[in-house]
Order: structure tokens, then C-alpha cells, then sequence
């Protein structure tokens, strides 16, 4: 088999691959801001740090509630070390205000400290009847001593004097994981 080579293309004989294309002047993928606003992604576009080409909904989002102008004027404000979170506080809430076009992030801010309100009452209620219980216990316990101390003969109350001491230093020290024990 013979090949027709021109004397410029030959470079050897084992290599027939087609001629490269003329190299391309050098165009990066343009942001995805600018591919939505279907402008030129210049090389120091302020939004392209921002919006990478691979996440076009973040930009889509913040430009449809703050609109593209306004987030360029916003960063062009800012020192460059803040505008990131600008961008994230824009696009958290822009997403905010889509779910909730009234109250926006003001909305889950309220809707939560309900939240933690109710909680709070909650608890307060639990220990409250935690208390409760306890002073409970505390008095059925000092009934359960004065019937026997009631059962018993005089001479027994002396030791029993002693066995009370006992049985309250046994119950402070043990209460604790006793009531552990309950709430388990
Ligand atoms: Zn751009």
C-alpha cells in the first residue's frame, strides 16, 4: 500500500493521522451567570468566582429575586473577601423568599423560635413534675417510717433512731439513680 504524502505533512511513515486543527484562541467556559444572562463571561467577570458553570440553579435562583444587576452592584460594594458570603446569604435567601414569598427567611426564623418556645414549655412542664414526684416520694417514704415507728416498742425506737439515719443517708445517695432508673 502506498500513501501520498505532501513534503510538509510527513513527519514519519507510521503516523497517517489527520493534520491537527488550528489551535482556537483560548475562550474558558463561561459562568453559569453569564451563560443565563447570555453575555460574554469576560476574564475579571465579578460573578464568575461565585457561579461556577456547574451549578446554574444558584444563580438562576438569585437572579430571579434580587435580579442580575443588583447582585453585580451588591458584589461591586463589597471587599472581595466578603463577597462570598454575600453570594451565600443572597442565594439563601432568594431560595427562602421563592418557598415563602411573604416572610421570606424572616418566616423560618419565626416559625423556629415558635419552636423553641413550645420546647421550652415542655421542659418546664417535665420538671416541674419532676419535682412533683419527688416531694411525693419524699412523703410516702416518711409515711412508711412513722407506721413503723408507730408498730414498734419504745425500747426499739433507739435503734430504729439509728436505722433512720442509715436508710436517709442510703436514699440521698441512691435517689439520683433511682429516679434514673424511673425515667428509663
Ligand atoms: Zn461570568
Amino acid at each position: 500500500m502506498e500513501y501520498c504524502y505532501s513534503d510538509t505533512t510527513i513527519t514519519s511513515p507510521s503516523s497517517p493521522s489527520p493534520p491537527p486543527p488550528p489551535p482556537l484562541p483560548h475562550v474558558a467556559s463561561p459562568c453559569a451567570a453569564c451563560k443565563i444572562l447570555r453575555r460574554r463571561c469576560v476574564e475579571k467577570c465579578v460573578l464568575a468566582p461565585y457561579f461556577p458553570p456547574n451549578d446554574p440553579l444558584k444563580f438562576a435562583t438569585a437572579h430571579r429575586v434580587f435580579g442580575a444587576s443588583n447582585i453585580i452592584k451588591f458584589l461591586q460594594e463589597l471587599p472581595e473577601d466578603q463577597r462570598a458570603d454575600a453570594v451565600s446569604s443572597m442565594v439563601y435567601e432568594a431560595n427562602a423568599r421563592l418557598r415563602d414569598p411573604v416572610y421570606g427567611s424572616a418566616g423560618t426564623i419565626s416559625q423556629l423560635q415558635n419552636q423553641v418556645n413550645e420546647l421550652q414549655r415542655q421542659l418546664a412542664m417535665a420538671q416541674a413534675e419532676i419535682v412533683n414526684m419527688q416531694s411525693q416520694q419524699a412523703y410516702l417514704m416518711a409515711l412508711i417510717w412513722m407506721e413503723k415507728w408507730h408498730s414498734m416498742s419504745p425500747h426499739q425506737h433507739l435503734s430504729y433512731d439509728n436505722d433512720c439515719q442509715t436508710n436517709t443517708r442510703f436514699l440521698d445517695e441512691n435517689l439520683g439513680s433511682l429516679w434514673e432508673h424511673v425515667w428509663k
